[in-house]
Formats: C-alpha cells, structure tokens, sequence
C-alpha cells in the first residue's frame, strides 16, 4: 500500500510524482503534445443575455374575439336609456406621458349629470365633432386654447387650421381600440391592491400608445357608480368576509350602478359611429351591449380580454395582495 494522504479515496491510484523530476512538469518545455481537455459547455449553450438589454421586445397586437350582437333578441338586451345624453367635448390639451407616448385628454360636459368626463385619445387623428365645431364670434387663439387646432401646437401659431402637415386619413382598416373605465381613486391614485385597476388603466394606455392608437373614455363613477363615501363602507364589509357583489346589495346599492350612454354618445363624438366598429377592451361581455347603445349607435366588431399582469406572469409581476384574489374572481 503506498503511502497516501490521509484524505484519498481508495480508489485513487498512488502517484509517482516524488520519482520525476520537477523539470519534467515545465509547461516551458512542450515536448509533448496533448489535447486541449473538453469543453464542460455544450457547443448549444448560448450564454444568457442581461435581460432588457438583448431581449428584444416583441409588440403583438393584443389578441382580439369577434364579436356580433346584432342577432341578440330583445329580452337578452340591458335596459338602456332609449336616449343618448348629450355630450359636448370643451376643451382638449396634448399630454405627454411618462411612458414616453403622447395622448390628447379631451374633458366633457353633458346634460346628465355635473361631472366632467374624459377621453383619452391615443393619436392624433381621432377628432372630436363637438370641439371642431365653430362657435360664432371666436378667434383663431380662442380655438387654439380650447385645442380645437389640427397638429400641433408652436409658439407664435396664428391659425388653428393650417400646420404645415397635411390631416392624413388612418391607413389601417383595423377598428379602433376602446376602453371603457371607470374612475377608481383608490387605485389609480391612492396605490390601493383591492382592485385592479389602475394596473387596467397602465395596461389600456400601453396597448393603445402602440401601432393604431385608440381612446379610453374615462367615466367619473367612482366604485361602480356608488361614489368613494359608499365604496369604503363595501371596504369594511369585504373586511367582515363579504365579496364585492354582496357588499354592495348589504348597501342597497345595485351589484353595478355603472351606466354607459355617456360612453356610447362620446364615442359617436369622436366619429366611432360608422359600421367599421370598434375593438372593446374587455373581460365583462355585457359591457358590449352596453356600450353599443339603445339602437347599437357603436358596433363592437371584436373584444379584447385584459388578463391581469399578476395572472400571466405567475404572479411574479402585478398586484399582490390577499384581497386582489377575491376581487378578480368576482369580477372576471
Ligand atoms: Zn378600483
């Protein structure tokens, strides 16, 4: 047996390296050739990339369902207003945002309610009918500071009408893509993980900042239309174990107090009127009908379903929260 450090394996075979001489081991004198020992990397292994920086990001369109209610019989309808509000579009002003996009916020008034709602147009070529329209006795700067000018805006512009770059007509045929969404303090603003919807907001106004553009007309009817004051109570009944839908019946409030004839009639204003439709960003398919209007005034000619971030990304992204879980199951 011959004489092995005391950590060997049985199995190592003794060396003999006491009996050569130490030139013998100078990497000096190559007199022999040996192969280079094989790669530990298969020649498949691509090394990883920093992720974002060699990742391309790939923009798909988001995936669309044809959608066609024209054969819905009478009692498969909601009860909608049999008229359209009025709605009068009266001021717009570009806003760029921090995504880097710009949109054109146009504010509303109307004669249903005093509440000043919104359209958030992606893209410059959807116009509003009620702000393009003269108002007699106005000047050129009066239309320029409510934002009925076509382009842009420049100091020292004297004409809301002539800028230079001709009005081009949209090439694509692809309808545009709307979003209905109603006003949530608690989560677009006061960072609430109750519900979704602000991440909904985030997740609109990127889809829509890519390619075709579209608008979210955004409805001034906090909590599903029972205002802050009601939600916050339906809050404390979710803490004493109720979900969103009974919270709000224990509140005599209609499970959805949401209305949509205001959407359907600034829709008509931005010209979204005609048979080429829209793509309605949505996972509620009675949205739909609703938004078509009494006498389908809006075609939806696709949906769009809005998965939430936490649920395609294993919820390794999006909002966390014990209460998020609940609410999207009721809600989706
Ligand atoms: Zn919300």
């Amino acid at each position: 047996m011959p004489d092995l450090p005391y950590h060997a394996s049985p199995n190592f075979k003794a060396s003999t390296l006491s009996s050569e001489h130490i030139s013998h081991y100078d990497l000096t004198q190559s007199t022999t050739q040996h192969a280079p020992p094989p790669t530990l990397l298969s020649p498949a292994f691509t090394p990883p990339g920093t992720p974002g920086i060699h990742t391309p990001t790939v923009n798909r369109p988001p995936r669309s369902i044809p959608v066609d209610t024209s054969n819905l019989l009478a009692n498969q309808r909601p009860k909608l207003l049999e008229e359209l509000p009025e709605v009068k579009c009266v001021v717009r002003a570009r806003i760029p945002t921090t995504s880097g996009s710009e949109m054109f916020l146009h504010m509303y008034q109307n004669n249903a309610d005093n509440k000043e709602h919104l359209a958030i147009v992606f893209g410059s070529d959807i116009r509003s009918r009620s702000l393009d329209a003269t108002v007699p006795g106005e000047t050129e700067l009066d239309r320029m500071i409510r934002g009925a000018y076509v382009g842009r805006l420049y100091p020292g512009r004297t004409s809301s009408k002539v800028d230079g770059e001709p009005m081009h007509d949209s090439q694509s045929h692809t309808p545009p893509l709307v979003r209905i969404h109603s006003e949530c303090y608690t989560g677009e603003t006061a960072w609430s993980a109750r519900c979704d919807c602000g991440e909904q907001l985030d997740e609109a106004a990127r889809l829509m900042s890519q390619a075709h553009g579209g608008v979210i007309v955004y409805l001034r009817q906090e909590g599903r239309g029972i205002g802050l004051g009601e939600k916050l109570k339906a809050y404390n009944l979710q803490d004493l174990g109720k979900d969103t839908v009974e919270a709000n019946l224990m509140l005599r409030h209609p499970a959805d107090a949401r209305s949509y004839g205001l959407a359907t009639a600034i829709l008509l204003d931005l010209g979204f009127g005609g048979q080429e439709g829209i793509r309605l960003l949505t996972n509620n398919p009675d949205k739909i009908v609703a938004v078509e209007g009494p006498n389908r005034e809006i075609v939806v000619r696709e949906r769009v379903a809005m998965i939430p971030i936490s649920w395609r990304t294993g919820g390794k992204q999006g909002i966390q929260s014990d209460e998020i879980e609940g609410y999207l199951r009721t809600k989706v």
